[in-house]
């Protein structure tokens, strides 16, 4: 039941979208569209326009030119949080909160219910949400108290727990444990064959490569946008990123 978007309605939607926060312009002509049920990458050195392209696609900020849209809406009006999960860097926020893991998933069924109290259905689905991150065993615990990996996982128990449809995520292993990151990106994947469309901004070249089944690859414009075969096969990483790019190591 989790596809609540039509299969020929796109999930994002830009179309000639140009952008600047002064008058220099930091992405153009961006057109790209994102159906229910993939697994994106948008890949770029920093300062290629990622995060900006991630808050056009949202509508945390608008288009100079050209048209954003989200669920098949102008992305700056769409008010429905159930839809749309977003893992942070670092989930850094949550640092501070001295509220327990089942608390931040909770959050996540504030969409539904308001402020008011859960139902035992509520509950049935937070208690769900963390058992497919891993997370039933820590769900009394601090999030101030967890690694990195585990407080991401919290996250995204949260979007689960909103019954979200695309899960967006901006470089979400920054600062977590090298062990940790594989069982992080199989859990991206097994979301991503239960229905949920993903769209990773990642810094972490290896990751995308083994991981998303398409690449955007961005530098102010896009340099590809295809298969993750084809862009490991295609010249887009080295005019996009400078010839030092590799794919080998750790990024760029
Ligand atoms: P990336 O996510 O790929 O690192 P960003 O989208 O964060 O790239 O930044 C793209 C460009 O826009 C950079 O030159 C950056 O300095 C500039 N930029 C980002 N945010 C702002 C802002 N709030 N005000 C002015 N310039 C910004």
């Amino acid at each position: 039941d989790r596809a609540r978007t039509p299969d020929d309605e796109p999930i994002i939607e830009l179309t000639g979208v140009d952008f600047g926060y002064t008058a220099t312009p930091v992405v153009e002509d961006i057109s790209l569209r994102v159906d229910a049920g993939e697994y994106v990458a948008i890949v770029g050195p920093n300062g290629s326009g990622k995060s900006t392209l991630m808050k056009l696609m949202l509508g945390l900020l608008r288009p100079d030119d050209g048209a954003a849209r989200l669920f098949g809406e102008p992305s700056h009006e769409f008010d429905d949080g159930s839809r749309l999960g977003y893992v942070a860097q670092h989930a850094s926020a949550s640092k501070e909160m001295p509220i327990t893991v089942r608390e931040v998933v909770k959050m996540g069924r504030f969409p539904h219910v308001g402020f008011g109290r859960l139902s035992g259905r509520d509950w049935e689905i937070v208690d769900r949400a963390l058992e497919t991150v891993g997370m039933s065993a820590f769900a009394n615990r601090r999030v101030t108290h967890l690694s990195g990996g585990q407080r991401q996982r919290a996250f995204i128990a949260r979007a689960l727990a909103s019954e979200a449809d695309l899960l967006v995520l901006d470089e979400p292993t920054v600062g977590v444990d090298v062990e940790s990151v594989g069982a992080f990106y199989d859990l991206l994947e097994s979301l991503n064959r239960d229905g949920i469309t993903i769209l990773l901004i990642e810094h972490d070249l290896s990751a995308v490569t083994d991981h998303a089944e398409r690449v955007v690859c961005l530098n102010r414009e896009i340099y590809f946008d295809g298969s993750t075969e084809a862009f490991v096969e295609s010249d887009a990483l080295g005019r996009a990123f400078g010839t030092a790019a590799t794919l080998v190591g750790d990024g760029v």
